[in-house]
């Protein structure tokens, strides 16, 4: 579904991607791990094109990532990404958060987009807290509504770039639930993040970033049991 082809990415004498070739089939989710600075979030910013790439190719559902216009808006619409910062509109209610990019970005009627945000906030254990704005409530809800509001888009992907890293720890639990919830009714995920945990339970294979590049891809099972790089091996010896 998605597939990343030579992908090279520099910021000025950086290189931060190095011909990265990775593929995210139709269901599968994929669990990226890797050190601080590895480029894992600048891979993320690519998908949905937030940074442009240098070389290579990116497509989505077969269609390549243009460089810019309506194509773009469209393509992008297809990619949820979730973000460490729960980015909400903060002058606006949860349900609002959630209902605003359906009407503006896809026509969809305001009465239709409130339903369904409001289904989603069910979904994710959060619609209690509708007429709420963000700031009233705790990180882990905060990142949920966010993933409503990503799925409200009808994503055929969702990114996550560390969703729970900003989280105190009795919130990350809630946050990854509704993950891997999505993930069991077969969406197609990318997630960058260091919950062990999580890739064990949800991931169909992990992908090691170092220094730009992909070191290593295998599934969850034999990545944590048996690395086959050194780099690998450092990594997890300092975060098991
Ligand atoms: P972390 O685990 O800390 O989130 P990461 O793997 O997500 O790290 P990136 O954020 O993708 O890493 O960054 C990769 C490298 O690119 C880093 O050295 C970072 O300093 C650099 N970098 C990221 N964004 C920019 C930018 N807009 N301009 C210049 N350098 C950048
Ligand atoms: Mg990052």
């Amino acid at each position: 579904l998605v597939v990343l082809s030579g992908v090279e990415k520099h910021f000025g004498p950086l290189h931060v991607l190095q011909h990265v070739d990775l593929t995210v089939h139709r269901g599968e989710v994929v669990v990226v791990i890797g050190p601080s600075g590895s480029g894992k979030s600048t891979l993320c910013r690519t998908i949905n094109r937030l940074e442009t790439i240098d070389s290579g190719t990116i497509t989505i559902d077969g269609r390549e990532l243009p460089a810019e216009g309506r194509d773009l808006a469209r393509l992008r619409a297809d990619v949820g990404m979730v973000f460490q910062s729960f980015n909400l509109f903060a002058h606006k209610t949860v349900l609002e958060n959630v209902t605003l990019g359906p009407v503006r970005a896809k026509g969809v009627k305001r009465s239709v987009a409130k339903d369904r945000a409001m289904e989603l906030l069910r979904r994710v254990g959060v619609a209690d807290q509708a007429h709420k704005l963000p700031a009233q409530l705790s990180g882990g809800q905060q990142q949920r509504v966010a993933i409503a509001r990503a799925l409200a888009m009808d994503p055929k992907v969702m990114l996550f770039d560390e969703p729970t890293s900003a989280l105190d720890p009795e919130m990350i639990n809630e946050v990854l639930d509704v993950m891997v919830g999505l993930a069991r009714e077969g969406m197609t995920m990318l997630v960058v993040t260091h919950e062990m945990g999580f890739a064990r339970r949800a991931a169909h294979r992990v992908v090691f970033m170092d220094g730009g590049q992909v070191v290593e891809e295998a599934d969850p099972e034999t990545f944590f049991t048996a690395p086959t790089s050194t780099r690998a091996r450092d990594f997890l010896s300092k975060i098991l």
